[in-house]
């Protein structure tokens, strides 16, 4: 039975309630969040296993890496996890090129991203001996080669090419279509293959695009795979080969009611295209981040009081818009919930967190049975949370517990206020 308190939860297949007690796996949250105190993240690793199966049933039989789109969460405990089960990475910095190392991961398998590569950043990635950098603009290109001549190597190189398709999803997170900074355009790929061939420091060996995020249809990964598809037949009919052919990331999850397709699904229509059009035998890549991650993760709170309003009421909890950033950047919808069902008469509520902006709010209008010292789960909480995590307020960043079975490990201390200003000085 679905009631207020206790209500199922679409789109999280190891978080549910059981007797009244919100689950991970097999332990209540409501444990963790005593043991390790609050706003504090918890990760079911089977959810992220189960995610990276339907991937893989998808490829099953077919030649393609899944490169984790880390920027999602980029915590170490989670890199490992995808790095034991085969995964590469797809890094957009320096920075999460040496997460990967620190996790275990290989360094062949990782593919560099990003419109502002510096040439330090190049020159590490060179010399650690990346699978491929996804070059975004002529410049990027001409800058790499020279720095991949200093060295004596040369670099694999990937063009992103804009499908210029719409993703119909927010103007934020939409990187597919022209007049955004992304990729190289349409109409000049084939031009731009040739000097990235006539270049002494390179070596071609893919194309890439990435059409946006929290995507939930079909229509718009096929119409990206006509118009790369199209690209890659002009482009090796002018003497250059394509080794290999990613997809990018982008596919979305379930938020608020949203229906994305399963991943094995999308890609069972997406190599049917690849099938009939000739290129089902092809090397192919994919840059998932957020469907790998997103929900697997909660955010735990605690209530620190509830304040009755003349027009709102509010719910101030102890997490914020420094640990939880979408709503404010992009009024983005997570499911709010208690740890354990109460009894009572639900009141509307705004959860709002205690940072001084008025944009730190985690949801609004939310009937909620609550009161002070309730701890609450913030849903879909995996991607794009602790990863965009700031000191904003100077607090400390949350501590993250990876939860596998009936096992729990912190995976992130909580940070002090000291560990905030550690590396100042005063004058
Ligand atoms: C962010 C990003 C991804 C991952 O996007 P998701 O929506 O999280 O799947 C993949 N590729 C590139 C180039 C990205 O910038």
């Amino acid at each position: 039975m679905t009631d207020l308190n206790t209500p199922d939860l679409p789109g999280h297949p190891f978080i549910a309630y059981q007797s009244g007690e919100l689950m991970a796996e097999g332990l209540a949250l409501s444990a963790l969040a005593r043991e390790h105190g609050t706003p504090l993240f918890v990760y079911s690793k089977a959810a992220m296993l189960s995610a990276l199966a339907a991937y893989q049933r998808g490829f099953a039989g077919r030649k393609a890496q899944i490169c984790y789109a880390m920027k999602a969460n980029s915590s170490l405990a989670v890199l490992q996890v995808f790095a034991d089960a085969g995964c590469g990475f797809d890094i957009v910095s320096a920075g999460e090129l040496a997460r990967v190392m620190a996790a275990g991961g290989d360094p062949a398998k990782v593919i560099f991203s990003g419109v502002g590569k510096s040439r330090a950043e190049m020159k590490q990635a060179l010399q650690i001996g990346i699978g491929c950098f996804n070059v975004e603009s002529e410049a990027e290109l001409d800058v790499l080669s020279d720095v991949a001549m200093s060295l004596g190597k040369k670099a694999p190189v990937s063009l992103r090419v804009n499908p210029n398709v719409d993703p119909k999803t927010h103007p934020y997170i939409s990187t597919g279509l022209k007049g955004n900074k992304f990729g190289i355009a349409h109409e000049s790929a084939v031009q731009v293959y040739q000097h990235a061939a006539s270049l002494p420091g390179l070596s071609v060996v893919g194309i890439d695009c990435h059409i946006g995020s929290q995507i939930t249809e079909v229509t718009p990964y096929l119409d990206a795979m006509d118009r790369i598809l199209d690209l890659v037949a002009d482009i090796e009919k002018a003497g250059v080969p394509i080794h290999h052919i990613d997809f990018g990331g982008g596919l979305g999850i379930n938020y608020n009611g949203d229906t994305p397709p399963a991943a094995d699904a999308l890609w069972a229509q997406l190599l049917a295209k690849l099938d009939a059009r000739g290129y089902g035998q092809r090397q192919l890549m994919i840059e998932p981040g957020r469907s790998l991650v997103g929900n697997a993760g909660v955010c735990l709170t605690e209530v620190v009081f509830t304040k009755p309003g003349e027009q709102k009421n509010f719910c101030i909890v102890d997490a914020a818009m420094n640990d939880l950033p979408r709503p404010a950047m992009y009024e983005a919808f997570h499911h709010i919930v208690p740890l354990q069902a109460r009894t009572g008469e639900a009141v509307t509520y705004d959860v709002v967190g205690p940072i001084c902006e008025s944009g730190d709010w985690l949801g609004r209008d939310r009937p909620l049975v609550v009161q002070a010292g309730d701890v609450l789960a913030v849903l879909s909480a995996g991607a794009y949370c602790m990863s965009m995590a700031s000191n904003y307020n100077t607090r400390g960043r949350a501590a993250e517990v990876l939860v596998d079975g009936t096992q729990a490990h912190l995976i992130r201390q909580r940070e002090s206020a000291f560990d905030t200003f550690a590396l100042e000085q005063l004058v």
